[in-house]
């Protein structure tokens, strides 16, 4: 069958490898090698030079890694996919390969917490301007792009404030300057919608996350639509050599078997995420259930306009204050508190006083981080048991 008429979940399930297996394994073998033999010194030169297709170097290359490669290449339909050792690898390399001194990153101020500090403080350090912006007000989009900004960031459904952005109008605006669109979407997986029809230039996800689902390995990805001039020669022959930061073969061996139950997972975590939801509306202690698979969620209607008719694993409550979510944590005896987002394993986690825990209070008020939320990443138990311990850690 034609790789061109297969449906994005058979891709996900056969891609071939890029060479036949000697012993014609049907799992990737995981090629523990840094360093890879020549027949002779021309074919090694040409394998250096880029003139011929094999690895070389593991920092680099790696058959193993390469194949996960493919496997997201082929359900994206992008023309370049490169892995990471870790999600804040996939975007600290993308920004270094986009932005310098005097450059700016117009980025929406709804940021997962570390890319928020990247932005804002190591960048900083190496004289780029970090612009902090409301997505939703597409004027004040407008005001902050000029003439050396290096590209537009946000996340496809912020974390933990649910935030859903209007990525088409954001597109237009940064495509009006002449800026890329570069989008996390780590929140919503590649199986399910395909954010370059909306404008994205380039897509950036923790795999960590929904691709590795057992919180096996750490993994990002940058799926690079081929948009933005010069992008992929700096990824490829810049940042990948001189930063050293690319997949090791071990978590592409885990990650590409996550991805054969990716859309699987993704089905069953959403359907039980919206359960929940509901059940969780009707309880008195809780004051406010935020999931954008809910009808009268805000975000709604853009969310099934551009992620289609699943509303993902990410859910967050509001208890009375603080204290009632510490409360609730330390009474919880199924849910794992912990981080991490689409785990197998359904998670909670104060994030104001952990991943933002070095947030001051007037910094938490600015990117809408408050002590009342409890963040809930859905999992793959019986809905019914995780809707009983919430209920029972409510007291
Ligand atoms: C977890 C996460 C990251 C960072 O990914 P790591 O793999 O932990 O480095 C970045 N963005 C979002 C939205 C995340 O949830």
């Amino acid at each position: 069958m034609s790789q061109k008429t297969i449906k994005r979940q058979t891709k996900a399930i056969h891609t071939q490898f890029a060479r036949r297996d000697a012993y014609g394994a049907i799992s990737m073998p995981v090629y523990n090698t840094v360093a890879y033999q020549f027949d002779d010194a021309k074919t090694m030169s040409d394998a250096f030079c880029g003139r011929i297709e094999a690895p070389d170097y593991s920092r680099v290359e790696n058959p193993t890694v390469t194949y996960f490669e493919s496997k997201v290449k082929a359900i994206t339909g992008a023309t370049h996919v490169t892995a990471f050792n870790s999600g804040m690898a996939a975007i600290a390399s993308t920004f270094i390969a986009l932005a310098g001194n005097g450059k700016n990153i117009v980025a929406s101020k709804h940021l997962f917490g570390n890319t928020f500090n990247l932005i804002t403080r190591t960048l900083a350090r190496f004289g780029v301007e970090a612009r902090v912006c409301n997505m939703n007000d597409v004027e004040q989009l407008r005001s902050k792009i000029d003439d050396n900004t290096c590209c537009v960031f946000l996340e496809a459904v912020s974390n933990p404030q649910l935030e859903v952005a209007d990525l088409q109008q954001i597109a237009q605006v940064a495509h009006a300057c002449n800026v890329p669109l570069i989008v996390d979407s780590t929140a919503i997986p590649f199986t399910e919608t395909h954010l370059a029809d909306f404008g994205v230039d380039i897509e950036l996800v923790s795999s960590t996350k929904y691709v590795s689902g057992g919180a096996t390995s750490l993994g990002g990805l940058v799926i690079d639509y081929g948009t933005v001039p010069g992008f992929h020669e700096r990824i490829a022959y810049e940042i990948l050599f001189n930063l050293g930061s690319y997949m090791t073969p071990h978590a592409a061996y885990m990650q590409t078997l996550g991805l054969e139950t990716l859309d699987a997972r993704y089905r069953v975590q959403s359907a039980n995420a919206l359960k929940l939801a509901k059940k969780l509306q009707k309880l008195k202690s809780i004051k406010s259930v935020n999931y954008i698979g809910l009808p009268d969620n805000p975000y709604y209607e853009r969310a099934q306009r551009q992620f289609g008719p699943t509303g993902g694993a990410m859910l967050t409550i509001d208890l009375a204050d603080r204290d009632a979510c510490f409360s609730f944590l330390n009474r919880l005896q199924l849910i794992l508190r912990a981080t991490n987002l689409f785990d197998n394993k359904t998670l909670a986690i104060h994030p104001a006083s952990t991943i933002f825990g070095n947030f001051t209070n007037r910094q938490l008020s600015e990117v809408d981080v408050k002590q009342t939320t409890i963040r809930l990443s859905v999992g793959l138990e019986d809905v019914n048991d995780i809707f009983k311990d919430i209920k029972q850690a409510l007291g």
